[in-house]
């Protein structure tokens, strides 16, 4: 056997280490005769394949035969965002066309038709910073009675929370003491890793002109919201420029992140795709193979009860090959709002998601925006916000039953 047989080999019993992850992930981009095994491309196609299954027997070991997703209503706060990524069609400049901020009463509307529509979590989602580079958005802020983001987030959370709703909020690079004020309004909070790599900020590198991007400022506000006892939402981006062995270092990242505070409930493995009037627009997209093994190399490298997902609505690939991989989460789906950051990817019809599913064997079941796993765990998730949690179960359980039962009845 060669060391990518004994990696793979080593995979399907758990998280394979850093050196063998490595070796994968340089095998899987060179030339077929450059790995250092001369039996070429095949024998690497077959490796993913075995590689594939590994994922998704460690999946089903852990998380069973259920695909699991949170129904939420998504509020972009604001597109204003101090960074420029060069894939970004979300963000915008004050003045330029598009730009938003939600107004109060706006977050108010969305909310309660959220909750009338059955959405358990409230997605607050904006651009990074704004108020630190944009004098006209801080006098709207103080307009409302906010002197910041954090305020009027916390705002709009205890408003979700009244109405029913569990906040998920990623705003961003936050401090430690932002965190501390949003954390108790909160399930859990998120940050993309997207990359650990520095090379993807030099002149000509889409994080470029996205200072935030700079890895070490992210995995610092991770390891942050850890050292809190924050149940925290990360992921990498797949197709931005970064090698396949940098993939797997942002895993292995995430995964030593993990270890030292035990706070990471899910990775997101998403796909970039090129949009209209980015400079990335002609780029070229992940393609379903590339994409399939980037999941299966998330599942193999990350702890079990670390949870893998794809977002359905940005992913080629069918939804049986997605789980054949590893996947046990597709994340938030709305029934209500677009995906503002993706609005060309509407999101799948959540009866069709589920027959799909259930063609693949799988149960798509609701949860809410913070795992199981986390709720009797001491550190983690408060009492106050417990109770908030319990008190949307029945919701979650009537949507299960009406989704097991339009399952069935799905050609
Ligand atoms: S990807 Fe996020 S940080 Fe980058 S420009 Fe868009 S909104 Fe800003």
């Amino acid at each position: 056997m060669s060391v990518l047989d004994d990696a793979v080999a080593a995979a399907a019993r758990g998280p394979v280490d850093a050196a063998a992850a490595l070796s994968l992930a340089a095998a899987f981009a060179a030339a077929p005769h450059d790995h250092g095994d001369d039996r070429g491309q095949g024998h690497l196609d077959a490796l993913a394949d075995e590689l594939t299954a590994a994922a998704g027997a460690r999946r089903d070991a852990r998380w069973g035969r259920t695909a699991w997703f949170s129904p939420k209503v998504f509020l972009p706060v604001t597109n204003l965002c101090k960074n420029a990524c060069d894939y970004c069609s979300f963000r915008r400049s004050p003045g330029q066309a598009g730009e938003w901020t939600m107004r109060p009463d706006e977050i108010e509307s969305w909310l309660g038709r959220g909750r009338e529509l059955g959405c358990v979590e409230a997605l607050l989602c904006l651009g990074d910073s704004p108020e630190r580079v944009f004098a006209g958005y801080r006098q709207t802020l103080a307009e409302w009675g906010h002197g910041s983001t954090v305020e009027y987030l916390v705002w709009a959370c205890e408003r979700a929370l009244d109405m029913g709703l569990l906040p998920h909020t990623n705003a961003g690079i936050l401090s430690a003491e932002e965190m501390r004020r949003l954390a108790p309004v909160n399930a859990s909070l998120g940050l993309m890793l997207e990359s650990a790599s520095e090379r993807l900020c030099q002149r000509g590198m889409p994080h470029h002109r996205a200072p935030d991007k700079r890895p070490a400022v992210r995995l610092a506000m991770i390891d942050q919201a850890g050292a809190l006892g924050i149940p925290f939402t990360t992921g990498i981006l797949v197709g931005i420029g970064e090698t396949e062995v940098e993939r797997v270092e942002a895993l292995l990242a995430i995964r030593d992140l993990h270890r030292r505070h035990g706070h990471i409930q899910e990775v997101i493995v998403q796909s970039f795709r090129a949009r209209p009037d980015v400079p990335m627009s002609a780029a070229p997209e992940p393609g379903e193979r590339e994409l399939l093994r980037a999941i299966a190399l998330a599942r193999v490298i990350l702890d079990d009860e670390v949870a893998v997902q794809v977002p359905p609505n940005l992913t080629p690939g069918s939804v049986k090959a997605m789980l054949a991989a590893g996947v046990s989460d597709f994340g938030g789906i709305s029934p209500l709002t677009p995906d503002y950051i993706s609005p060309g990817y509407p999101w799948p019809h959540l009866d069709q998601l589920a027959a799909a599913c259930a063609r693949a064997g799988f149960s798509l079941t609701p949860r809410p925006p913070v795992h199981a796993g986390f709720l009797d765990r001491p550190g983690f998730v408060p009492a106050v916000m417990q109770a908030h949690i319990r008190a949307a179960a029945p919701r979650l359980d009537h949507l299960a039953a009406t989704l097991h039962a339009a399952a069935e009845t799905q050609p």
